[in-house]
């Protein structure tokens, strides 16, 4: 007997309402994908990627973690990263933070949670550089919500410190890298102003010279 019955009969319905308005939806969907976009989000289920900005499956490409961290040395973002531009040759990278994460709260407190608190160590990172900003916010909530942003910004960045973003514009294939910030209590996108397209919006010390 199949567990999670409900979430079957709901597939079931699912598939019937794509048919419903189109026969040959699933066939056409099996055949490729051509995003323009890839989505780096926190894994938080009230932060549905496609639903945000109304994509259908087969326009965004997505990856999502705890608290949308983008570590430069993590094996998992840059696969994923890689593929998106060199494969899929998607045009707009999008780091989108949400307020009220639980990631970027955690990384606010000392209480040890497990592994996840080596994770979150990139958010302590970003609260330690920009800490005489933050600490000079007094309201909790604000203090929160403006590390949401400066984190989302970091991120941004790591995303552009990367020989994959950088080879990218080398080639002069177009890419920009944008970073988002998601309000779950009006349902609303924050634009962070912070779309980097070319090697010369990145700091010197993380430019990386083509040798191809
Ligand atoms: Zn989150």
């Amino acid at each position: 007997m199949k567990e999670l019955k409900a979430l079957f009969a709901k597939n079931q319905d699912w598939v019937a309402s794509k048919l419903g308005v189109d026969t040959e939806y699933f066939m056409r969907m099996a055949q490729a994908q051509d995003p323009l976009y890839l989505w780096i989000g926190c894994a938080d289920s009230r932060v549905p990627a496609n639903e945000i900005v109304g994509l259908e499956p087969g326009e965004l490409f997505v990856h999502r973690n705890v608290a949308n961290l983008f570590p430069h040395t993590d094996f998992n973002c840059l696969s994923v990263l890689e593929y998106a531009i060199d494969l899929l040759k998607i045009k707009h990278v999008i780091v989108c933070g949400h307020y009220g994460c639980g990631g970027v709260q955690a990384a606010m407190e000392d209480h040890q949670l497990g592994l996840v608190d080596n994770w979150l160590r990139n958010i302590r990172d970003v609260y330690a550089k920009h800490k005489e900003e933050l600490d000079a916010i007094s309201d909790k909530k604000a203090r929160h919500n403006r590390l949401v942003e400066l984190n989302v910004l970091q991120q941004v960045l790591n995303v552009c410190h990367t020989t994959i973003a950088q080879g990218a514009w080398h080639r002069s294939q177009p890419l920009c890298v944008h970073g988002w910030v998601y309000d779950m209590e009006t349902g609303k996108l924050k634009d962070m102003d912070c779309c980097l397209s070319s090697i010369d919006q990145v700091e010197k010390i993380y430019r990386i010279r083509n040798s191809k």
